[in-house]
């Protein structure tokens, strides 16, 4: 039996990014960025006008105020997305459009609300400086200079950042396909009526969803019977994805045999069962980079062990720097039964006041009561060595929900 921190090492140790696939921009958002992105142009690529209004020469506006403005001819209309080929000399105006080009000689721009106007003529009714309401070409990205680089997680503003300098194509790190396998000849999916003795898959859909939520690409492959030759069938077909998830068969029991049939196909062992509650009985194996992990049937156990092991390796296949939830000191909000002995890893709800988070437990706790994980917001860690936690007393919590969640 290895301790978590061990198990997470050697985990980490064995997932590695994956490698890069040129994918569509617009699809990008959550993908790590393979390569730097460089502008070939000025972003905006012409010096262009932020207002509607009258492109000027800033000077014939000196002293224009509502009963003295400044008098100007119209040469032309220049609407966004043309050029005109007229020029702005001393006396004239070219009206603009936000967006529109600045016209040849022009070095103002005047709002439309600062003027009054017909369609030869227009009245100037403020004075403005030099630049007033021009965009300069390049304010936004110089040509040449890099915007986004490697390693990168994609945003949606960087989707747009990438769109603006013309990169419709980037490679970035594949997301790892999951493949995840429930076991249990008691296990039913869903769909299918449940008769005597039977109990309903949960598992499955947890875990795949929370594939999901990290952003691998995540299958279910259904429910294995417990017998050597359904367990292969089912993992054979999983063989295709980069990791392979399967929960339940990985105690002691004699029709337990994950373990078995993963050795029987090649893979090698890593380690098996970790001093920790929920989850004694996880095992995690490696098949050239391939990854299983055989995590334990109890609904908390497999919940709590795809948090800890599954989500780091996964993130960090994927390119991701950052692996791990925010760890926080809080306050234990009641008190928090337990041995020493083995890490605890307890679902928490948790409440912030004053600037301190204060955990407690979500209902009845049991390594087969789901519900007490439902929509909890941190993982308590409680140190091996530990006892009784008594209430008042500092723990730390890993925050699981959205940080603008707590
Ligand atoms: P096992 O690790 O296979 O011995 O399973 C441990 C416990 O988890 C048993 O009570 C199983 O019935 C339960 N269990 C196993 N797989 C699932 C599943 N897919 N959904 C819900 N409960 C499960
Ligand atoms: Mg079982």
């Amino acid at each position: 039996m290895i301790e978590p921190g061990e198990a997470l090492k050697i985990i980490l140790d064995s997932a590695s990014n994956l490698d890069a696939k040129d994918i569509p921009v617009d699809q990008s958002v959550g993908f790590v960025l393979d390569e730097d992105i460089s502008s070939f142009d000025d972003i905006p690529p012409f010096d262009n006008s932020a207002m509607d209004g009258f492109a000027i020469l800033f000077d014939d506006t000196r002293g224009a105020t509502e009963d003295n403005p400044a008098v100007l001819k119209i040469i032309d209309d220049q609407p966004a997305g043309t050029i005109s080929d007229k020029t702005v000399i001393p006396g004239t105006a070219i009206k603009v459009m936000t967006g529109a080009p600045i016209p040849g000689g022009a070095d103002a721009v005047v709002p439309i609300e600062d003027a009054r106007y017909d369609s030869d003529e227009v009245s100037i009714l403020v004075e403005t400086k030099k630049d007033r309401h021009i965009r300069r070409a390049g304010e936004d990205i110089r040509s040449g200079s890099t915007v986004l680089r490697t390693g990168k997680v994609i945003d949606p503003v960087e989707v747009g950042v990438m769109a603006s300098v013309g990169k419709s194509n980037i490679k970035v790190i594949r997301k790892p396909k999951v493949a995840v396998i429930g076991t249990g000849d008691e296990i039913v999916p869903l769909g299918e009526p449940l008769t005597p003795g039977k109990i309903r898959d949960s598992n499955s859909y947890v875990i795949y969803n929370q594939a999901l939520c990290c952003g691998a690409e995540s299958h279910r492959i259904g429910i294995a019977k417990d017998t050597m030759d359904d367990v292969r069938e089912k993992l054979l077909i999983a063989m295709q994805h980069d990791v392979i998830i399967t929960t339940g068969g990985v105690s002691v029991g004699e029709r337990d045999f994950v373990k078995d049939v993963l050795e029987e196909l090649g893979a090698e062992q890593k380690f098996w069962k970790v001093a920790q509650k929920p989850g004694k009985p996880l095992v995690f194996m490696t098949l050239g980079q391939k990854l299983f992990f055989g995590l334990p049937g109890n609904p908390v156990a497999a919940v709590v062990s795809f948090e800890e092991y599954v989500r780091p390796a996964l993130l960090k296949m994927m390119g991701r720097k950052k692996l791990f939830r925010p760890l926080v000191n809080g306050i234990a909000a009641e008190d928090f039964k337990k041995k020493p002995g083995r890490t605890h890893f307890v679902g928490v709800m948790i409440e912030k006041i004053d600037g301190v988070y204060h955990a407690r437990l979500n209902g009845r706790q049991g390594s087969g009561i789901l519900t007490s994980m439902a929509g909890a917001e941190g993982i308590a860690v409680l140190p091996k060595e530990s006892g009784l936690i008594e209430k008042g007393q500092t723990i730390e919590v890993q925050l699981i929900g959205q940080p603008e969640d707590h």
